[in-house]
């Protein structure tokens, strides 16, 4: 009998006691290989000493000073840190408690920029089907993810949506890259002509797909093409790196590899490493000044903004990553586990595509490789990979709906960044006695 409210309404998990590197343990002592960092959460394994260092010390000093009287000092330090590291343009951070809230203050941010700067006519976003920015009620009215918006429509934040650059399914006969690309991005250009570019705020997509679509990165120059089309019609580029950021594709910032910078950028998962819950929602100073020209206030702001112990946490996570070099190992080992899973499933006849970038890698889970035709929804593909893994004592992340939302399964892998050779073939291994 539990009083917790699980996400499954009908079942109880097992519980969770203990973090060792790679490894959760239950209380029944069993071990469990993270492959995918509960979802790209985990990169620096679960018992980083540092960073448990710097949480009980930040706790001893200071454990909370509200945002609306005082700034912290582990706040600012992180700041700069961040700021230090971002594509060249970005200059503030405002800080939230995860994902869904970057995105949400990203959203809001956006909308009150034109506020400010006198173009209240601005009041839609363009988004890209089969994306996912979050669970609250801006974030879900943005993203494309159909079963999850179903239950909650209309939804309130007006949003249309173009296609993803898939190009596995997407890519026509004969098409080159870059052409197919380019097609994807126009479609952008196409919607704007459509509702009228003078009523949108921004366009805001994930640089490489996570939990939809099973780490599907953009093909080259798609999101140059993108960026030049917000430049052309003065709407903002937000790109969502809540899941794909924080080295997970291999650099700090996932849209360094598609050299684009974005107006706004979100962070989270990989940023508080799961030590702490915390996000990050990144600008430029022209969007900023312009609130400080302007109303002065971002009509904006949670209780736990900027926490204290949440960003000392963070602060020793992405000095990890970055003068650490773990990005760079994300990199490095990410080459490894694509070859690894190649060598393991290239063949596979469930196996439709292997993608990714770093240490955020994705299976196309098929009924036929040749026709790429998906399994029927019905039979829970995703469903019962993710049980025979748990089973297997690895944790992987499968989901369904990759096509359009209501067919075909992938498997996402985003294990940490600490993986050794050998807990990579233990990986492998189990995920091929689970498919
Ligand atoms: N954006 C993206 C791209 C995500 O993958 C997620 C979480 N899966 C979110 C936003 C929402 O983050 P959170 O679950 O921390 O609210």
């Amino acid at each position: 009998m539990t009083h917790v409210f699980h996400r499954s309404a009908r079942a109880t998990p097992p519980v969770a006691v203990r973090g060792e590197g790679a490894y959760i343990i239950d209380k029944a002592g069993k071990y469990y290989l993270d492959g995918s960092g509960g979802a790209a959460v985990s990169c620096l394994g679960h018992s980083d000493a540092d960073v448990i260092d710097a949480i009980s010390r930040q706790a001893g000093d200071l454990a909370f000073a509200h945002t609306g009287f005082f700034t912290s000092e582990p706040a600012e330090r992180l700041a700069d840190r961040l700021i230090e590291h971002a594509p060249e343009g970005l200059d503030k951070v405002y800080f939230v408690s995860g994902g869904s809230e970057a995105v949400e203050a990203a959203l809001k941010m956006a909308r009150q920029y034109f506020v400010e700067t006198g173009a209240p006519e601005r009041h839609r976003f363009i988004a890209r089907r089969q994306s996912y920015h979050g669970n609250t009620l801006g974030a879900l009215g943005t993203g494309g993810n159909a079963w999850r918006r179903a239950p909650f429509q209309p939804l309130m934040v007006e949003t249309s949506h173009i296609a993803p650059c898939y190009a596995y399914r997407g890519q026509e006969d004969g098409e080159d890259l870059v052409d197919y690309g380019r097609r994807m991005a126009d479609e952008l250009e196409a919607e704007l002509q459509r509702v009228g570019p003078e009523t949108v705020i921004g366009f805001i997509a994930e640089p490489v797909v996570g939990a939809t679509m099973g780490a599907v990165p953009a093909v080259p120059g798609y999101f140059k093409r993108i960026r030049e089309i917000c430049d052309r019609y003065g709407i903002l580029l937000i790109l969502d790196e809540v899941m794909c950021g924080m080295g997970r594709t291999g650099t700090l910032f996932a849209c360094e590899q598609d050299g684009v910078v974005p107006d706004i950028v979100t962070i989270a998962k990989g940023l508080g490493a799961g030590y702490q819950p915390i996000g990050a929602t990144l600008c430029t100073a022209e969007i900023h000044d312009a609130f400080a020209a302007g109303s002065g206030f971002f009509q904006h702001g949670h209780t736990y903004i900027g926490h204290p112990i949440a960003t000392a946490a963070a602060d020793v996570v992405v000095t990890k990553l970055t003068d650490g070099g773990l990005a760079h190992r994300s990199a490095d080992m990410g080459e490894r586990l694509g070859a690894a899973l190649s060598e393991a499933f290239g063949q596979h006849p469930s196996v439709g595509d292997i993608r990714g970038r770093g240490m955020f890698r994705g299976l196309e889970i098929v009924a036929d490789r040749d026709t790429k035709d998906p399994f029927d929804p019905s039979e829970g593909i995703h469903r019962r990979i993710k049980a025979a893994a748990f089973e297997a004592g690895l944790i992987c992340y499968p989901m369904g709906g990759t096509i359009d939302g209501s067919r075909g399964d992938h498997v996402l892998l985003a294990p940490p960044f600490i993986l050794t050779e050998d807990q990579l073939g233990e990986l492998v291994d189990k995920l091929d006695a689970a498919l």
